[in-house]
């Protein structure tokens, strides 16, 4: 890890559905656990839709979902994982979220907030834009300054100043994490979606592939890669 990384602490992952995180930040996050950073992992829905069955319950769907993210985020030495459970498909970047947002930005302290880069355009899934953009309005000036949501402060909670947001999925990304050694935890981690990954063999091949293509031209072999918003330095 960079020099740059090595000085931050706490971790949060804001994202819209089970298994987001693991896609765009699976190997970045078990490299910062294994380096005795926290991580926190935001589940905005929790991916109540994600069936092509129609005779499948949202509820029994959201459910599963859950149970495999947990599994996810135990397997990758996450610290804990919130869920919000905001409706799948549904989700708008409004003030209602972002108080949300802020909250939870007021009481784990995050020194980086990795989420879905809002900015990429086009053929973006409606909750990825609205997550990455309310995530990057709670960062900044929301939960920086104390006249935003003043009730968190009279909840005992203090405003709070994140270091960088880290978008995944960027058009144009300046941060590249080496994830060769801990490849293997992002395919097991993974896996652990069982409702929505397919067969092993091939979808492990299909992830190297796609890690390697995002590190090309580093020096290393495997990568996920991010655009970084610095905030403050
Ligand atoms: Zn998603």
């Amino acid at each position: 890890m960079s020099e740059q990384v090595e000085e931050f602490q706490t971790y949060m992952v804001v994202v819209a559905h089970p298994d987001d995180a693991e896609f765009g930040a699976a190997g970045t996050m078990a490299t910062l656990t294994a380096a005795g950073k926290k991580v926190v992992i935001v589940q905005v829905t929790s991916g109540d839709k994600g069936s092509g069955d129609p005779d499948d319950a949202p509820q029994a769907v959201a459910a599963r979902r859950e149970s495999e993210e947990r599994e996810a985020a135990r397997r990758l030495g996450v610290a804990e994982v919130i869920f919000l459970r905001e409706p799948d498909s549904e989700v708008l970047p409004d003030v209602r979220l972002r108080e949300r947002i802020v909250r939870l930005i007021r009481t784990h302290k995050p020194d980086v907030v990795i989420t879905h880069d809002a900015f990429r355009p086009y053929a973006l899934h409606p909750d990825h834009r609205a997550v990455g953009l309310v995530t990057t309005d709670s960062c900044y000036p929301a939960a920086r300054d104390p006249l935003n949501f003043p009730q968190h402060l009279r909840d005992g909670l203090e405003t709070h100043k994140t270091a960088e947001l880290w978008f995944f999925g960027a058009e144009v990304p300046d941060r590249y994490i080496d994830i060769t050694p801990v490849f293997e935890n992002k395919v097991q981690a993974l896996l652990a979606h069982v409702s929505q990954v397919g067969e092993e063999g091939p979808f492990r091949e299909r992830l190297r592939e796609r890690a390697a293509e995002v590190a090309e031209g580093q020096e290393f072999e495997l990568a996920e890669a991010f655009k970084a918003v610095v905030f403050r330095r």
